[in-house]
């Protein structure tokens, strides 16, 4: 950033998870003034991570040398589902503690700024969508494939999410009714089974069955070692077994992604995420399965491409929320 953004407005952006969080200065074109990542501090009572992000927020305020009086909002992205109309995290899974805290209010009180409240997958949609692989539409789908499987629609360039906060959760689409169990209580559903266990089990049965990898020789007995990622990287090398889970990972994405876009009728379906990693056999898979099954859409396959912002998504996101909202509010 040049010395001439210096006096300029800049929010602070939040991007709360469960093991780690990320915080931001971002001015309204979306340039990062400064961001660090931090790991996030855990307790069964109390919200310490809300606590950190506060005095995380301070720090870079301060290092930046930015004057209090620039920030004129914060964005606050939560790994759970969240009340965006009175600022209470309703549910956070991975941060049980801060179940029912009322984080604006308490945010508010410490800075004495606008704060506003997003859902994880709500934040990284719109960053792809403003300034990610998505700036050059207005429609789109956004599918994050990672412990769970997080989701985002956009029509006529906004990220919806319904009036109880559950359009574009792509993770509870049921995509075999007969399948696993999901963390939801449903059967089937795309996470159960291609969220990071669903793949690490599919992955343990073919071993159990006497299959031959390179896993094996990888994680031996401890099979608490396979990952999502281990397995994308033996697909690369070219593992039988491991080409087969992402595979099959790719042909119920992409059942999934049928259904969205019969649903939505996107320009454009963004995939990120760990596994996405996995690359062309992952992508190529998507698409055959989206082209054999998706008759009436004339969905265009090449438009099914990986999303850019990675690990800075939902930093991106709680930005933009925040810049909108504010807009919006001031402009009411
Ligand atoms: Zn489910």
């Amino acid at each position: 950033m040049s010395a001439g953004g210096k006096g300029k407005s800049v929010v602070a952006a939040v991007d709360l998870g469960g093991t780690t969080f990320t915080v931001g200065m971002l001015d309204r074109a979306g340039e990062a003034l400064t961001s660090a990542s931090y790991d996030t501090p855990r307790s069964h009572e109390e919200p310490l991570a809300l606590g950190a992000a506060v005095a995380a927020v301070q720090g870079l305020l301060e290092k930046a040398a930015v004057k209090p009086e620039r920030l004129v909002a914060v964005g606050l992205g939560i790994p759970g589902p969240v009340d965006p109309e009175t600022g209470v995290i309703k549910q956070c899974p991975n941060l049980p503690e801060l179940d029912g805290i009322a984080a604006v209010e308490m945010l508010e009180g410490e800075f004495g700024v606008p704060v506003f409240l997003g859902n994880d997958a709500f934040c990284a949609t719109l960053a792809e969508l403003r300034y990610g692989a998505g700036r050059d539409v207005e429609n789109l789908v956004m599918l994050t494939l990672g412990t769970g499987v997080g989701g985002g629609i956009a029509l006529d360039n906004k990220v919806r999410r319904g009036p109880r906060q559950i359009m574009g959760e792509v993770g509870h689409l049921i995509v075999d009714p007969n399948g696993p169990k999901c963390g939801c209580g449903n059967h089937g559903c795309l996470e159960a089974i291609v969220g990071r266990d669903g793949i690490v089990d599919r992955a343990l049965r073919l071993l159990e069955q006497g299959r031959k990898s390179i896993l094996e020789d990888q994680v031996g007995s401890d099979h608490d070692k396979l990952t999502p990622k281990l397995i994308a990287e033996a697909a690369q090398a070219g593992d039988e077994l491991a080409r087969q889970v992402v595979q099959d990972t790719g042909y119920y994405v992409g059942v999934a992604l049928c259904d969205c876009i019969v649903l939505t009728d996107p320009d454009l379906i963004l995939i990120g995420g760990g596994i996405a990693a996995a690359g062309d056999l992952l992508f190529d898979t998507i698409r055959r399965t989206v082209r054999h099954r998706s008759r009436i859409s004339g969905f265009d396959v090449a438009k099914i491409i990986p999303a850019e912002l990675g690990n800075k998504a939902g930093m991106y996101g709680a930005a933009a929320m925040a810049w909108e909202e504010l807009e919006e509010g001031g402009s009411a």
